[in-house]
């Protein structure tokens, strides 16, 4: 009978869930925090001798190859680091033998994960090598979780003594079009018996989901919130995202003020500068106007080449953020990370699909 089952990731349990599978396994559910803390802290269920005899044989009777439950492990397909060593960026390959990549970034002693939420994406944006190749699949939060898993794995083999200290969900794909795996992947990161990954250090970015952003209002969704809006008009912006013609940018800004007023939290705007597109000082006006009584800080990010656009970064970067900044914003310029190996925004594309697993 079990065979029939689909097999369940123990990362995509949430902390009820766990408690109800031993129930129903009658284990008590008393074992429910050693098993978590082994999953999310320990990041391992490796030996299984730390864990109490009743959890050791419910382990060995259900997790494993062939059995009802699994443990996400994605297998590392390449690996490579920046020239100055402070980016590392992993492909990763899932159980279905779809990859993603996996970012981890370290620096002033601070490491910060980027991760995937999705194989490809639909949104298309024009500059991101992600867009051009298109939606494959969502990603399950256990495949979340897994990619933060394998970095803090990283870490700690190269560098004990340094914590896991922020995440970033601007790796493959739209989070917010993947809500609710998302969410519940953050849940479990921001966990204090967990990873602990505080949610103020915790950033979702999206490309403007105008329904999913009212739903981190009305929910009071603790992470920040990143919004990549590239465009001051509505034709500046449909021309590099197009996506905006579901969501116009009037309806996002609307969509954006109403997160403020309902959280009271600060929005990131991103901006990448493509010359002659996006990078003027009247678009720098405009876009002062349009956020303005908004608390909200802005980040520029040089555009990074992909193979499917054309366009070129801007030099007018600088006169671009005076602009903004004499109009009362913080602005400042995204650090260019990993670029030597194609770990920068937009860069990121994992296009092989290996045929081992299929
Ligand atoms: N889908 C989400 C998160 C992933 S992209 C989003 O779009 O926000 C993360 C950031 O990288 C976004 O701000 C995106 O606009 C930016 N980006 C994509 N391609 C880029 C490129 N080629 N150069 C610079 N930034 C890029
Ligand atoms: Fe998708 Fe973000 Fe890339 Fe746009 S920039 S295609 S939303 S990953």
């Amino acid at each position: 009978m079990i065979e029939s089952l689909p097999r369940i990731s123990l990362y995509d349990l949430g902390f009820a869930a766990i408690e109800s599978e031993l129930r129903a396994a009658e284990v008590s559910t008393h074992h429910a925090k050693a098993l978590w803390r082994a999953l999310h802290y320990h990041g391992e269920l490796e030996p299984t001798s730390q864990f109490s005899p009743p959890l050791q044989r419910w382990l060995e009777s259900a997790v494993g190859e062939g059995k009802r439950f699994f443990l996400d492990v994605p297998e590392v397909v390449t690996e490579s680091h920046s020239s100055d060593l402070l980016t590392r960026k992993y492909l990763l390959r899932l159980g279905d033998g779809h990859c993603v990549e996996t970012v981890l970034m370290g620096y002033d002693g601070r490491y910060t994960a980027c991760v995937s939420s999705q194989v490809g994406c639909a949104m298309g944006c024009v500059f991101c090598a992600t867009g051009q190749m298109g939606f494959v699949r969502h990603l399950r939060a256990g495949e979340i979780i897994a990619q933060v898993q394998h970095v803090r794995r990283v870490l700690r083999n190269s560098q004990p003594q340094r914590r896991l200290r922020n995440l970033v969900l601007m790796g493959m794909g739209e989070p917010l079009h993947n809500y609710a795996a998302v969410m519940q992947a953050l849940d479990a990161i921001a966990n204090v018996r967990g990873i602990n990954i505080g949610p103020s250090k915790i950033s979702i970015s999206t490309v403007g989901v105008v329904p999913g952003i009212l739903r981190m209002a009305s929910e009071g969704s603790p992470y920040r919130l990143a919004v990549s809006l590239h465009g001051s008009t509505e034709a500046e912006r449909a021309a590099l995202v197009p996506a905006s013609k579901q969501w116009g940018l009037g309806e996002l800004i609307a969509a954006c003020r109403t997160y403020g007023m309902l959280t009271g939290r600060r929005i990131f705007i991103e901006w990448t500068l493509v010359a002659g597109c996006n990078d003027s000082l009247e678009t720098a006006a405009r876009l002062a106007d349009l956020l303005s009584g908004m608390d909200v800080h802005i980040n520029l990010i040089p555009l990074n080449p992909t193979s499917g656009f054309g366009g070129v970064p801007s030099t007018a970067g600088h006169a671009f953020q005076r602009v903004l900044r004499a109009a009362g914003f913080p602005c400042t310029f995204r650090q260019r990370r990993g670029i030597d190996v194609t770990a920068g925004c937009g860069q990121l594309q994992a296009a092989k699909r290996l045929a081992a697993v299929e």
